[in-house]
Parts: C-alpha cells; sequence; structure tokens
C-alpha cells in the first residue's frame, strides 16, 4: 500500500520540516500557507502548493496543522469548512488546554475528526528517531494515521481527551520557558560582577544538566509528591528559602530585574511561614498547588 497523501497547513520552520519528513517517506503533500512565498522550499522538494485552504484541505484524508495557534486555524479554515466533512484534522499548534477543548468541538461540528498535539522538539530534530509528539484524542481517529504522524514524531498518545495533549506540552514548556529565562537571569546577574555571557554560560550549563542527576540522586520525589510527605535534611525549605532570599537581595543589589527570583522566594516564604522550615524543599508544591 503507497503511503498516504496528507496535506500541511503552515509551513513556519516546523511545517516545512514535517512537509520534507513526509516527502522523505513517499507520502503525496500538499501544502498551504497565508504567506505562499513560504512555501517554496517544499515545492522544490516536491509538495504541491494548493491555491487555497479549500483545495489544500480537500487534496487529502489527513490534514495536519502547523500554526501560530487555534486563532489561525479558524482563519484558515474557516474558508475551507465545506471541505471538512469526514476527514480527520491533526492541529500540532500551540494553545491552551481549553482553546484545544473548543478546537475539537469547532471541527467536529464541521464533520471532521480531531487530534491535537504538541511536538516536543525543535524543527531541525522533525522526523529523527529523538522526535516525539504529544498527542490526544479518540484512539480510533489516531489508529489509521498513527505511522504517518511518527514521521513528525514517535507518537506518545495520553488519551481522549483533546486537551491533555496540550496540558502536557505547556507543563514541559513551562520547564522550557522558566529554564531559558533563569538561564539569562543568571547571565545577567554575573555580567554585573564583570564576567562575561561566554564565561558565564559553561558553569551555568553545569548546573542546568545536573538538575536531573540530582534529583535522580536523592529522595523518590515523585512518591514524596503523592504522599504528600517531604521527609529530607540534604535541602530543607530552611536552607533554600534562605538563599531564594539571597537571590532576591543579589539581584536587587545588582539593578536587575528580580520578578523571577521573587517569584520562587514567595513559594519558600509560604513555605516557611506554615512551619514546613525542616522539611525537604518539595514542600514547596503546596505553595502552588490549588487546594492548600
Ligand atoms: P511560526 O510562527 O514560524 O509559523 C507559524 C505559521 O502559522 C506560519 O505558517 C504562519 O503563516 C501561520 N499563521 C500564524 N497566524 C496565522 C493566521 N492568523 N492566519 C494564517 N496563518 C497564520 O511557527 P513554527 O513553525 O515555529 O511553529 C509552529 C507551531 O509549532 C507553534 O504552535 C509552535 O508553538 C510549535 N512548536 C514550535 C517549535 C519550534 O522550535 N519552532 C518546537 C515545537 C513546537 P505566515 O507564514 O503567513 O506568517
Amino acid at each position: 500500500q503507497s503511503p498516504a497523501a496528507i496535506t500541511v497547513v503552515g509551513l513556519g520552520p516546523m511545517g516545512q520540516a514535517m512537509v520534507h519528513s513526509l516527502l522523505a517517506a513517499g507520502h503525496p503533500v500538499t501544502v498551504w500557507n497565508r504567506t505562499a512565498s513560504r512555501a517554496d522550499e517544499v515545492v522544490a522538494a516536491g509538495a504541491q502548493l494548493a491555491d487555497s485552504p479549500a483545495k489544500a484541505v480537500a487534496a487529502s484524508d489527513l490534514v495536519i496543522l502547523s500554526l501560530t495557534d487555534y486563532q489561525a486555524m479558524y482563519d484558515v479554515l474557516d474558508s475551507a469548512t465545506s471541505e471538512l466533512s469526514g476527514r480527520t484534522v491533526v492541529n500540532l499548534s500551540s494553545e491552551s488546554p481549553d482553546g484545544t477543548r473548543r478546537g475539537a468541538e469547532w471541527v467536529a461540528s464541521h464533520g471532521a475528526h480531531f487530534l491535537t498535539g504538541g511536538v516536543m522538539v525543535p524543527a531541525p530534530m522533525v522526523g529523527t528517531p529523538d522526535a516525539y509528539v504529544y498527542v490526544s484524542g479518540p484512539a480510533d481517529v489516531l489508529a489509521p494515521h498513527q505511522d504517518a504522524l511518527a514521521r513528525v514524531g514517535s507518537v506518545r498518545y495520553l488519551g481522549e481527551d483533546p486537551g491533555l495533549a496540550q496540558l502536557m506540552y505547556q507543563a514541559n514548556l513551562d520547564i522550557f520557558l522558566t529554564s531559558l529565562s533563569s538561564l539569562l537571569h543568571a547571565v545577567a546577574l554575573l555580567e554585573t560582577g564583570g564576567i562575561k555571557p561566554s564565561a558565564a554560560l559553561p558553569e551555568l550549563m553545569q548546573t542546568l544538566a545536573g538538575i536531573p542527576p540530582m534529583l535522580a540522586a536523592g529522595e523518590d520525589l515523585g512518591a514524596q509528591l503523592e504522599a504528600g510527605q517531604h521527609p529530607g535534611h540534604l535541602s530543607t525549605v530552611t536552607m533554600m528559602g534562605a538563599t531564594a532570599d539571597h537571590l532576591v537581595e543579589a539581584s536587587e543589589a545588582a539593578g536587575i530585574d528580580a520578578d523571577l527570583p521573587r517569584a520562587v522566594q514567595a513559594h519558600y516564604s509560604w513555605a516557611r511561614s506554615r512551619g514546613y522550615g525542616a522539611e525537604n524543599w518539595s514542600r514547596i508544591i503546596d505553595a502552588i498547588r490549588p487546594y492548600v
């Protein structure tokens, strides 16, 4: 059986990388992009450029969207709704979980099947063995398209709720975005001491890379968080909270933005004020959870 035709709408770096990977696997690929010139490279590689979203949708049973957000889906597919019935739309664009659930209802109201997804690698890694994609939506909708989607990245299926894939995507971006901001915050702090970014980054990267082994070597974090028990004397709330105070002081003294360290400090202040000072640092989860 020859590889199925696939439509890709949205040709930013991610959409273009998906098209290349699908073409390499032998899929006939139809594309559409608001800015048509962004299709030049994939057309040179063998993709067909449709001249309207409706024609792009009509070309394939499987329609992959790689757009900035779900508003872009509405903007693009509004003129193509008559072609949607019976097709499968896989939206790999970023959105809030509730936004993806509303998107699922909108697509279903036009008679199409819908899967949501979050791609967990940057464009140069799309289609490589390290690429993976969180997907949610009906399992029977995913089954016939799983092999094709694996050309983007291996599929990690999370369940029927269309919001789950973006919940997982945003949770991972939670770590990614705050880590990148904290990395640059640390660079800016060191600059005030005369240490240039190129000298600062290797030191800071060591800490970033050291977090997973540190967590693996310590207590069973998952079990602690599930049990609501936070024993431990190696990294107490009191010790970590004192350091959080010092980081705020250092940032303020250096004259750099201190909002990020203040947000961290607030977690420890909460835990200390409730008498959790001798517990493990992981107690600060209760400063974040909604039910405390
Ligand atoms: P870009 O922002 O580069 O591309 C977005 C695409 O959306 C473009 O094709 C753009 O069209 C289109 N678009 C945006 N708004 C509209 C609109 N209102 N109407 C029509 N088309 C619209 O994004 P990326 O390729 O970088 O990313 C795509 C998705 O993948 C995003 O949701 C992103 O969060 C996610 N992602 C990105 C990663 C990355 O490293 N870049 C990694 C993992 C996931 P036009 O060309 O005309 O502007």
